[in-house]
C-alpha cells in the first residue's frame, strides 16, 4: 500500500496560506486531508442549534467540494480524535500527520495523547505555527521573560515584524500532491445531533472602508465600524498573515487589535493557571462574589433595567455577536455592579459567542473584572449611563435591541449605580488589601 501523509484541519479551515497544509503537501507523500467533529467538544455544547456547529459543517462541505474539484476529497469523522486515527491507520498506510498548533489547554492535551499513540505506531506528528504571527518564546522582554503588559509587548511585536512573518504559504502551487481518490461520503448534518441554526454569519471579506475608518468608528455599536471578522479568525477561514498585512498598510489601530489577539494567546501559553479557572492575579481569587442566580439570569436575558447592558445581552443572544465596547460594559456590569464571578460571564459568553476563543474571552473577562494581566484598575467601574452618552448618544443601538425602553414593561434598574459602586469598592478592597 502506498504510504501517505495526512493533514488534519482544526482552527484553520482554508486551502490558502495554511502553514501545516503547505508542509504536508511538500512532504513528498500524497496528502489526504481530514476533519474530525470532535465528540469531546460537541458533547459539551448545550444549545442544540449552536450556530458554530452549523458554520463549521458548511465550511467543511465547502472545503470538501473544492478538494473534489482537484480530484481529491476530505475524510470527515464524528468521533474522538484518537478513535479517528485508529480507524485511519487500519485503512491507509500512514507515514506522517501534519497539523497547526493550538494553544488551548484541551487541544494541547489532545495533541499530546494523539502524538503519543501515533509515534508508538511509527507515525510522525508535525505541527506548525499558523493561527498567530508570533507565538511561544518569539516575543520576550529584554530579560527573556514573557510580557504581561500589552504596550511593551506590542512595541516588541512591531519591532520584530518583517516580511518573513507575513509571507503567505503558497499552498496553491502544490495541490498536485493531494491524494487522488474518489469522492468520500459525508454524513448528514443532523447525524451530529444538532439542528441547523439560522443565525447569519458575517462575510468572510475585508471591507477596506471599515478598516480605514476604524480609529474613528470602532467605539460606536450602532454602526458597523469594526471588521466583524472574528469568527473567521477563530476558525481560520481567513489567514492572520493576510489580515495583518492589510492592517499594516491601512490602519495601525486595527493592527493593534490583531496584536491583542496574539497577546492573549501568548498569555495562555505562558501562564497556564488562567486555563484552570484561576485569576491571572491570584489575590483576586479572594473576592467574595455575591453570585445571585436570579440577577445572573436577568443579566443573561437582557432585563437588568440598564438599557446599554440589556441591548448588548440581547444582541448576543440573537446574533452570537456583541460589539467590543458593549462587551466591556456588560462584563464590568456583571462583575462590579452585580458582584457575580467573572467565570460565570466567561462561561455564558463561551456558550453564545460565534467568535468564542478561550484566550481572547478569558483575557477580556479578566480585564473587565480587574484580575487580568494589564487589566482595568479595580476601582474603575464603568458607569452605564456615561458610556451610553459617549457611545450611543442618540440611543440608536439601544432602541434596536430594547424597543420597549420607554414603556412600563421595561424593568427598573436591578441595582442603583452609586450604591453598587460603593459596594464593589468595599468588597474588592477587603479581598485585595494584605490583612
Ligand atoms: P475588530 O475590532 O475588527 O478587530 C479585529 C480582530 O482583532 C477581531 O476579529 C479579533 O480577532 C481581534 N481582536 C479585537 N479585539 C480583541 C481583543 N480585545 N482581544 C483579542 N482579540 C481581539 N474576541 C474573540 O475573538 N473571541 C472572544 O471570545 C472574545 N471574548 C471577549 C470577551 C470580553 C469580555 C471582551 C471585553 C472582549 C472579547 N473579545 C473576544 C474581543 C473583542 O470584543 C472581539 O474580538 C471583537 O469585538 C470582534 O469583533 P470584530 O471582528 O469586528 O473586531
Amino acid at each position: 500500500m502506498e504510504k501517505i501523509a495526512i493533514f488534519w484541519f482544526r482552527r484553520d479551515l482554508r486551502l490558502t496560506d495554511n502553514a501545516g497544509l503547505y508542509y504536508a503537501l511538500k512532504s513528498g507523500y500524497k496528502v489526504l486531508p481530514i476533519f474530525i467533529f470532535d465528540t469531546n467538544i460537541l458533547d459539551k455544547l448545550e444549545d442544540k442549534d449552536d450556530a458554530r456547529v452549523t458554520f463549521i459543517y458548511a465550511q467543511i462541505a465547502k472545503l470538501k467540494a473544492t478538494l473534489e474539484q482537484m480530484g481529491s476529497s476530505l475524510k470527515v469523522f464524528n468521533t474522538n480524535p484518537l478513535e479517528a486515527f485508529k480507524t485511519l491507520s487500519t485503512t491507509y498506510s500512514i507515514a506522517e500527520i501534519y497539523t497547526n498548533h493550538d494553544y488551548e489547554r484541551y487541544a494541547i492535551e489532545r495533541d499530546l495523547e494523539v502524538k503519543k499513540w501515533l509515534n508508538s505506531n511509527g507515525i510522525a506528528f508535525y505541527s506548525y505555527k499558523d493561527q498567530c504571527i508570533f507565538e511561544k518564546e518569539e516575543i520576550l522582554s529584554n530579560t527573556q521573560t514573557p510580557y504581561t503588559i500589552f504596550t511593551p509587548y506590542s512595541r516588541k511585536w512591531k519591532e520584530k515584524l518583517n516580511d518573513f512573518y507575513l509571507k503567505a504559504y503558497p499552498v496553491e502551487k502544490y495541490t498536485n500532491a493531494f491524494l487522488k481518490i474518489d469522492k468520500l461520503p459525508l454524513f448528514d448534518f443532523e447525524s451530529l445531533g444538532f439542528i441547523k441554526s439560522e443565525v447569519k454569519i458575517p462575510k468572510e471579506q475585508v471591507d477596506l472602508e471599515i478598516v480605514k475608518k476604524y480609529t474613528e468608528n470602532r467605539n460606536f455599536p450602532s454602526i458597523i465600524g469594526t471588521s466583524r471578522l472574528s469568527i473567521h479568525l477563530r476558525f481560520g477561514t481567513l489567514s492572520i498573515r493576510y489580515l495583518a498585512k492589510i492592517a499594516l498598510k491601512n490602519n495601525e489601530t486595527w493592527l493593534n487589535e490583531l496584536i491583542w489577539r496574539d497577546f492573549y494567546m501568548n498569555i495562555i501559553f505562558h501562564f497556564p493557571h488562567v486555563c484552570e479557572g484561576k485569576s491571572f492575579r491570584k489575590e483576586y481569587d479572594r473576592i467574595e462574589w455575591r453570585n445571585n442566580p436570579e440577577e445572573f439570569e436577568k443579566w443573561c436575558s437582557g432585563k437588568t433595567g440598564y438599557p446599554i447592558v440589556d441591548a448588548g445581552m440581547r444582541e448576543l443572544k440573537e446574533t452570537g455577536f456583541m460589539h467590543n465596547r458593549v462587551r466591556m460594559i456588560v462584563a464590568s456590569f456583571l462583575t462590579k455592579h452585580l458582584l457575580i464571578d467573572w467565570r460565570w460571564g466567561e462561561a455564558y459568553f463561551a456558550k453564545k459567542l460565534l467568535d468564542f476563543d478561550f484566550a481572547a474571552n478569558n483575557g477580556g473577562w479578566q480585564w473587565a473584572s480587574g484580575s487580568g494581566c494589564d487589566a482595568a484598575p479595580y476601582f474603575r467601574v464603568f458607569n452605564p449611563r456615561l458610556q451610553t452618552e459617549k457611545f450611543d448618544k442618540n440611543l440608536i443601538y439601544i432602541k434596536k435591541w430594547v424597543p420597549e425602553i420607554n414603556s412600563f414593561e421595561y424593568p427598573n434598574p436591578i441595582v442603583d449605580h452609586d450604591f453598587a459602586r460603593k459596594r464593589v469598592l468595599e468588597v474588592y478592597k477587603k479581598a485585595l488589601s494584605p490583612n
